[in-house]
């Protein structure tokens, strides 16, 4: 039987404080670099009090979370990479064991400003409607989300070899 140990907040904000955060500005017609399944997830009327209350955690292993700590230190909320692929169907639960959790701090600053980048800093991950991420020219690419990022095409020869019988 697996011990049921209390997720626990290491820093971060107070239960159950508001985050104040205008949905509005995330919606996706304000750019491509917002997440149209962050947005539908937050803005469904089942998530109304999550989301005035939504912060985003890391755990250990650098998984994120999108969710709040409630009066009694229990945390409530999905993990960011469900939200991101199935937006307003994800369901809102009060996940156990997920060890210590750090608040991303200011998240929805930098969302606001560098939208999914704010998610995926290494900018190895992909994401729905990631075409128009990247502006290419030649084998150079630049973030048009963040407009920090810029990475360069390598060419990296794999040689395979592999025997096969074939007819004489
Ligand atoms: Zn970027």
């Amino acid at each position: 039987m697996q011990i049921q140990e209390r997720t626990r907040q290491t820093s971060g904000a107070a239960a159950l404080s508001f985050t104040h955060v205008d949905l509005s500005a995330f919606h996706p017609d304000m750019g491509a670099k917002y997440s149209p399944n962050l947005y539908q997830f937050l803005a469904h009327r089942r998530n109304k009090g999550l989301a005035a209350r939504a912060r985003v955690f890391s755990t250990a292993d650098s998984t994120m979370y999108i969710g709040f700590f409630d009066d009694t230190g229990c945390f409530i909320g999905a993990r960011m990479s469900r939200v991101l692929c199935y937006g307003a169907k994800v369901e809102v639960t009060c996940p156990m064991n997920l060890g210590d959790m750090a608040e991303v701090e200011d998240f929805w600053y930098q969302y606001a400003r560098d939208g999914r980048c704010a998610i995926d800093r290494a900018h190895d991950q992909y994401f729905l409607n990631a075409e128009t991420r990247w502006a290419t020219q030649g084998n150079l690419r630049c973030c048009q989300w963040c407009k920090q990022v810029s990475q360069r095409l390598v060419l990296r020869e794999d040689r395979v070899v592999t025997d096969q019988w074939v007819n004489s």
